[in-house]
């Protein structure tokens, strides 16, 4: 049998640092710490191994098998610390707490003080020559303890904690706000009611048995593994529930002892800014939870960040340094001390630290260090410092930042403040982050309006369509009732780097009264409304927000990928404007172009209408000659913005009864403009109507059975290079045939492409290169594409579809099951939002395969959504694709991603 218990104190530890999975992080730095000479007070650490073993083999075989392990463990600390646990006259005092290898905030809450009862309290008192000190220590241990171990807890219909009743009698009684300001006597009294309180409420007496109260304390953390909210957090945070969590039991050291004792929390440089300064909060007299629980004002560290703290909260210098005084002016032996050991630990761990301190009587103890959690911005700036400070090389600084933390510093983001006090109404999906405040339309078109008249707008509508492209461009943020991650307005929102939140399911809209309810709350248009696409919330009125800054560490952290990084990659992007965003982000030429967003701009959509009401080819013909030179001049502005690199353009892919209206006024708007009656409209959009649209006549199927569909805009294609050429561009253009699930779907295409471009060529007296390839987005394409790539010089997989196909999830309603899903664990995540590896995967693996094996040189890539979410791009890199395309925003993530994906296999 393995040990199950390792100990730590006075310099030396049975762990170390890289044992985080069996002793959990806490212990493991603990035992740590030791070994480098910091101060920390002795204890040992019971295995993660015992957590899992005790939910296996139940509690009376687990405490069997390590039971000589912990009381030598005892033993040990005893001598270390020279008291005795339950000793009436010098009685050591344990604190326990959990600690798994990853960290799991509110599972547990630590119990501290344990090894109290109504004779070492007394002890305790005299020990420590404060009986005040002794008898406070008593109450906030059975609070702890009866809170955290015995269950207790107000029943249904109370509305306080019963200890916290207790107390706020007795500080009535007193006519006291503070329970400093209770007496030794009141807290005699207030001990003796919370036994009744105890008993009251879980049943049993409180345990007077020190080892009793052990036991029980440890097997309060091996059960909270399980309980409810640590399972909620884990499957939130795809982290494993068969991993268990250590325990801790350590000797207590007192930051209440008095005016020399203190505690306190430190991080080792700014978590918000990144900046290289040490900075925390402390207060006098006080044990943990208090800097924590917000009843105390904590007081700053050093003498610098005290005085930009005084000069935020209006306070005067002298008023500082006589209420406030930071821990450099009021212990400056004991801080000098934790400078030292701040600087030590980070030096030593090489990453910032986020420390707990106590200072007992003048000394200081560490009691805990750990990685510190940071935002997007300080995560940058750290890698970036830390490389120039020789602390990392360059490999652990690109692994140090998480792709997905980039995100916060190319969107705006709410001020913290006024986000504090927001109300949040509910909560959709984060279907595009940022955040965005503005006033309520439901119409594209109003959206529009409002905008042009100077308002700030959010669109709200139960979900999106291409006709609201203008709409959606004029807003701050969009709100769909429905719709999931790859929802058009998710997809659009995306790519435009708009806030939007989608799949809000309690969003009920009446577009007639022009009003919204969520849950019984009613919102009319013109009304603020506020959304945080990064978390999905929606909330009630105008917050506040502010630019991220994007400083010169996220330049330099892009060079740096780029030295690293094998995939290269490209954005999805419609108009020269979004081309130019990307290519700033470091975009490497165009993934996507979907040609359809191009005919909803003013004019255009009438040509497209006046195409698909014809009758006949001429008629089709007729209406396309209007569309060739728009299309031609899209295409130039964009070939002009990516001047050197490769765009691919997708012909025309979605079922035509998008482009046509399907609201009355808008149908009979369209019959004017077209000399037709309202009826013979309605017909048309009636004959368009599908049964499943997203499997019926779309995509190189629209091509194949129009093939001067396609004519026309491979002509528009090739003109529009040509003429970038002439004016000294560099073009490099890619025609993409979309939704093949046949070799000879795509051939057929590849034909027309190639014989129209021959016959530019012709006229025109100049030639350019071109490639024709294909989306694999249908899995007979993935299972066939060996014949496909005969022809096709390039693939692009539309994971998208490829997704919505093997799955058999239609994108437009998964939004309404895939919550359920993922709540009841049927799935992990949203395999629209991360491409599912097992199953899509394999498609994605075999058509690269067999591609390749037929035309060695093929070029691979990827434009689904999942293009720019990083762990897709690293299962994309090990495939061995050339690229990935995603939305432009999502570039430096991508890039990011890709980078880490090549240093991983380094
Ligand atoms: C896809 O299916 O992955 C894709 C990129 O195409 P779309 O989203 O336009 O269907
Ligand atoms: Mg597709």
């Amino acid at each position: 049998m393995g040990k199950s218990v390792y100990t730590f104190g006075a310099g030396k530890a049975e762990g170390k640092a890289s044992q985080k999975a069996l002793l959990g992080g806490k212990g493991a730095n603990l035992a740590e710490m030791n070994l480098i000479g910091v101060p920390v007070p002795a204890g040992f650490t019971i295995t993660t191994e015992e957590c899992l073993n005790y939910g296996k083999n139940g509690e009376e075989a687990t405490f069997a098998a390590i039971k000589s392990e912990v009381e030598a463990g005892v033993k040990l600390v005893e001598e270390i610390m020279g008291a005795e646990f339950g000793s009436n006259e010098n009685p050591l005092l344990f604190s326990v707490r959990s600690g798994a290898a990853v960290s799991l905030p509110g599972m547990m809450d630590t119990v501290l003080n344990l090894g109290l009862n109504d004779e070492t309290v007394e002890a305790l008192a005299k020990k420590s020559g404060n009986e005040r000190f002794a008898w406070d220590s008593y109450r906030r241990f059975m609070q702890m303890f009866g809170g955290v171990v015995l269950g207790v807890e107000a029943r249904e219909g109370e509305h306080h904690d019963p200890y916290e009743v207790v107390l706020d009698e007795a500080k009535e009684t007193k006519g006291v706000d503070d329970d400093t300001q209770l007496s030794v006597d009141d807290l005699k009294d207030v001990v003796a009611k919370f036994k009744v309180v105890t008993k009251e409420y879980s049943g049993q007496d409180f345990p007077k048995s020190p080892w009793d109260q052990l036991w029980a304390a440890v097997a309060a953390v091996f059960k909270s593994w399980d309980n409810e909210r640590a399972i909620v957090y884990r499957n939130m945070q795809g982290i494993p529930h068969d991993i268990g969590t250590a325990v801790n039991v350590q000797s207590m050291v007192y930051g209440n002892m008095g005016e020399n004792s203190a505690t306190g929390v430190a991080f080792t440089r700014d978590a918000g800014t990144g900046e290289d300064i040490f900075n925390g909060e402390y207060l006098i007299n006080a044990q943990g939870e208090d800097v924590v629980a917000g009843v105390r004002t904590p007081q700053e560290i050093t003498i610098e960040g005290s005085k930009r703290w005084a000069n935020r909260a209006g306070i005067s210098e002298e008023e500082r340094k006589a209420k406030f005084p930071s821990l450099e002016e009021a212990m400056p032996v004991a801080c000098k001390e934790l400078f030292a050991v701040e600087t030590k630990l980070e030096d030593y761990f090489k990453d910032m630290q986020d420390l707990e301190f106590t200072i007992q009587d003048g000394r200081l103890w560490l009691l805990q260090t750990r990685t510190g959690k940071r935002t997007g911005a300080a995560m940058v700036t750290m890698a970036i410092e830390m490389l120039a400070q020789g602390m990392i090389d360059e490999k652990k600084a690109i692994m140090r930042v998480e792709p997905n933390k980039l995100d916060e510093l190319l969107h705006p983001v709410f001020e913290t403040a006024a986000l504090a006090e927001a109300n949040t109404m509910t909560t959709g999906l984060p279907a595009s982050p940022g955040a965005a405040t503005g006033k309520i339309v439901f119409f594209a078109n109003d959206a529009a309006e409002w905008k042009a008249n100077g308002e700030d707008v959010i669109l709200v509508r139960i979900e999106t369509s291409p006709e609201d492209i203008v709409g959606m461009d004029a807003s701050n943020g969009i709100l769909t009732a429905r719709g999931g991650m790859t929802s058009h307005a998710a997809v659009v929102a995306r790519g435009m780097g708009k806030c939007c939140v989608s799949g809000a399911a309690d969003v009920k809209i009446d577009y007639h009264a022009k009003t919204m309810t969520i849950n019984g709350t009613t919102l009319k248009e013109g009304d603020w409304l506020s959304l945080n696409g990064s978390t999905g919330e929606v909330l009630e009125g105008k917050i506040k927000t502010m630019d991220p800054e994007v400083g010169g560490d996220f330049g330099k952290l892009m060079d740096l990928c780029d030295k690293y990084t094998k995939m290269y990659v490209r954005t999805n992007a419609d108009t020269p404007h979004d081309s130019k965003v990307a290519r700033d982000f470091g975009a490497k030429g165009i993934g996507l172009t979907r040609t359809e967003h191009m005919f909803f701009e003013g004019e255009r959509i009438k040509a497209v209408r006046e195409m698909i009401l014809s009758e006949d080819e001429a008629g089709r013909r007729e209406a396309l000659a209007k569309l060739l030179p728009m299309q031609r001049e899209d295409f130039e502005g964009i070939f002009e913005v990516m001047s050197g690199f490769g765009v691919t353009v997708r012909l025309l892919d979605p079922p035509l009864h998008e482009f046509v209206p399907h609201e009355e006024d808008q149908q009979q708007e369209m019959a004017d403009e077209m000399g037709l009656t309202l009826q013979e409209v309605k017909d048309k959009v009636e004959s368009l109507s599908e049964f499943n649209p997203m499997l019926g006549h779309r995509g190189c199927r629209l091509g194949n059975t129009y093939p001067e569909i396609t004519e026309m805009q491979a002509r528009a294609i090739i003109e529009a290079a040509l003429n970038c050429k002439a004016k000294g561009f560099d073009p490099k253009p890619e025609i993409m045939v979309p939704l093949i699930g046949t070799a000879k779907e795509f051939k057929m295409q590849e034909i027309i492409i190639r014989e129209t471009a021959a016959k530019v060529f012709e006229e025109k007296g100049a030639t350019i290169d071109f490639q024709v390839g294909t989306m694999i987005e249908i899995p007979r394409a993935a299972l066939t594409a060996d014949a496909v790539a005969k022809d096709a010089e390039f693939f692009s997989f539309g994971t998208n579809d490829l997704t919505q196909m093997t799955f058999g999830y239609s994108r437009d309603d998964a939004g309404k099951f895939l919550p359920i899903y993922i709540e009841k664990g049927l799935l992990e995540v949203d395999p629209f939002q991360q491409l599912d590896q097992t199953g899509v995967g394999q498609l994605v693996e075999m058509g690269t395969t067999k591609g390749r094996s037929v035309r060695p040189d093929l070029k691979v890539g990827i434009c689904g959504e999942h293009g720019g979410e990083p762990k897709s791009v690293k299962f994309c890199h090990k495939v061995g694709m050339n690229y990935v395309s995603c939305s432009p925003y999502r570039v430096p993530i991508a890039r990011l991603a890709a980078a880490q994906a090549a240093v991983e296999e380094m």
